[in-house]
């Protein structure tokens, strides 16, 4: 199949070719398939993990091998200055930086008894402040025709069942912080965009999983999607030149 975004060149005209992008948590799942979805469109890119270091780096072979620039950084989003950091190491590396994916994220379910304060710091560290700082730090280094886009949740728009209280709550406050930093950043020309995958198979919530049945009869399509669904997504708002402060539903019909 042909990627059209492929087409052109110059950021305006949609093409990726030699954009500098940063992709948290890209070792595995829908962060590993939005770096090569965004690498085979032309971008040279850097990705995070934490202790998916073989992971990430059969990511960087795998962008190598389409002739692009990869770089594999190992960076805790929960620790504010590898948050940060991460985001001027991306930078060096490739040269400058055109946009941030910021999808690494955690998943704590469970009964609101049983959540300790230590797994509302854990998750807020992770899903919301590590998001802000490396937000605000790529926003620092980003020039006209820059991408901040963030991986949220469905359960931001439907909460199917208890269980979501923590989750749910953090990947909501990322709502707030696109819509600002769309307001904050749109005079520099700098987009800020949330895309809310629904269940997708992945190391997360695998589609042969104990909640993988009901999860697929609370979707229109009667299906679990797959990684590329949201990474094409994901590729398109790079592009995408007068798309700001939106959220995007990749759910398969779940908040239907
Ligand atoms: P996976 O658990 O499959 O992969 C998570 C990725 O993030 C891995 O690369 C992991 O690295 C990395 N990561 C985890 N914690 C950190 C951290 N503290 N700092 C840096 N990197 C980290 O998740 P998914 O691909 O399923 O999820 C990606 C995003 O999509 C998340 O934000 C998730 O909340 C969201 N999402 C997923 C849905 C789904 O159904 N799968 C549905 C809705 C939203 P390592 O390999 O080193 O552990």
């Amino acid at each position: 199949m042909t990627n059209t975004l492929t087409v052109g060149k110059g950021h305006d005209s949609g093409t990726l070719m030699g954009r500098k992008v940063l992709v948290t948590g890209g070792s595995r799942g829908i962060g590993a398939a939005t770096a090569l979805r965004l690498a085979r469109a032309g971008a040279d890119v850097a990705v995070t993990y934490v202790n998916g270091k073989d992971g990430a780096e059969d990511v960087v072979r795998a962008i190598e091998a389409l002739g692009r620039r990869g770089v594999a950084l190992r960076a805790d989003s929960g620790d504010p200055d590898e948050a940060a950091g991460a985001v001027v190491l991306a930078a060096e590396a490739l040269g400058g930086l055109d946009v941030l994916v910021n999808n690494a994220g955690v998943g704590v379910l469970g009964p609101l008894e049983g959540l300790a304060p230590a797994d509302v710091e854990r998750v807020l560290a992770v899903n919301v402040r590590g998001v802000f700082l490396a937000s605000q730090a790529a926003a620092a280094r980003m020039g006209p025709g820059g991408r901040i886009i963030t991986i949220g949740s469905c359960m931001v728009q439907r909460v199917p069942g208890p269980g979501g209280t923590l989750y749910a709550m953090s990947k909501s406050a990322l709502v707030g912080l696109t819509k600002a930093l769309a307001r904050e950043l749109g005079a520099r020309g700098i987009t800020a965009n949330i895309v809310h995958p629904g269940p997708i198979d992945t190391d997360m919530n695998p589609a042969d999983g104990e909640y993988a049945a009901g999860n697929s009869a609370l979707t229109a399509l009667g299906r679990y999607g797959v990684v590329d669904e949201v990474a094409s997504v994901v590729a398109h708002l790079v592009g995408a030149t007068y798309v700001t402060g939106a959220e995007f539903t990749v759910d398969g019909g779940f908040t239907a």
